[in-house]
This record gives C-alpha cells, sequence and structure tokens, in this order.
C-alpha cells in the first residue's frame, strides 16, 4: 500500500465517520447507498458533475437513481463535507472538501472552462490568510479571466 492510498484510506475513514455524526444529529437514515456515494466522491480528486458521479456509480456495480444523487448531495453540502461551485456553467460541479486543502481556479469568463491553478504562492496565501473574527471551514479561491483559446478567438474578430 503507497502511501497516498492510506492516507486516501483514513481521509474516507474521518468523512464517513462525520457524516455519520450529522445524520444523527440531523435525525436523517443512514443508507447504504449515501455512504457508497460518499466513498465514491472522496475517490474523486477533482471536480464532478451530478453526470459523472452517476456514471462512477455505474462503473461500481452500484447504479443509483439521480433523484436520490441529488438528495444525498445536499446532505453533504449541508454536512460541510462537499461543496457545490459556484461556476457559471449550466451543471452543477462539485468537489470534496474535508481535506483542509486550498482550492484555486481559474475560469474563462467567455466559454466557461475551468482549470485548477497549481500555485505554492497563492496556496500559501490563501491558507495563511486569517479574517479577522471569522473562522475558515474551508478556503477556495476563483479568479475569473479570458482562457488563450478565447483570447486568440477573439483577437482575430477584432482583425
Ligand atoms: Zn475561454
Amino acid at each position: 500500500m503507497t502511501e497516498r492510498t492510506s492516507s486516501t484510506h483514513s481521509l474516507q475513514a474521518v468523512v464517513a465517520k462525520r457524516f455519520k455524526t450529522f445524520l444523527a444529529a440531523n435525525g436523517l437514515r443512514q443508507t447504504p447507498e449515501r455512504y457508497a456515494l460518499l466513498k465514491a466522491i472522496y475517490d474523486i480528486d477533482g471536480l464532478f458533475t451530478i453526470e459523472e458521479l452517476s456514471e462512477q456509480m455505474d462503473i461500481r456495480r452500484f447504479p443509483v437513481s439521480t433523484a436520490t444523487i441529488y438528495s444525498a448531495m445536499q446532505l453533504f453540502v449541508q454536512a460541510n463535507l462537499v461543496i457545490r461551485h459556484p461556476f457559471s456553467t449550466t451543471a452543477a460541479v462539485y468537489e470534496r472538501i474535508s481535506d483542509d486543502r486550498p482550492r484555486c481556479y481559474q475560469i474563462c469568463s467567455n466559454c466557461h472552462h475551468i482549470t485548477r491553478i497549481k500555485s505554492k504562492e497563492l496556496a500559501k496565501g490563501v491558507t495563511t490568510f486569517r479574517p479577522r473574527r471569522f473562522t475558515p471551514t474551508h478556503r477556495v479561491a476563483y479568479i475569473y479571466g479570458v482562457c488563450p483559446k478565447c483570447e486568440k478567438q477573439q483577437a482575430k474578430a477584432a482583425v
């Protein structure tokens, strides 16, 4: 077992425990579907849509209805285990959040293409910033702009 695999396993355990506490505190049922979805989500390192999650469940031979996925996603968001990104795309974009790592994204305002920014400098700034009288639970940064492809097209159109 690699170190990465074992850290993913312990994260899975922590998240399952947090979700169990959340369900119990809110008087909600513990269903195998909800735990299977949460496990699948925490195996995805990055962004996903409901459709992609549904495909993932089919691959795992644990098909779950779209209605069940939607209602479970609301619970994961409420439990602070998943965030729904406010990207201006048609399909809602989600991501696991409970691993204390900052998320930084650049989004093209024209074609809505999303790219993760892998900058240690930005990650450090986002992580170390201490808001006044406000306790951060997770940290996400968005930078909107124009991607190189759209910039090229816009330059062409201007000629
Ligand atoms: Zn673009």
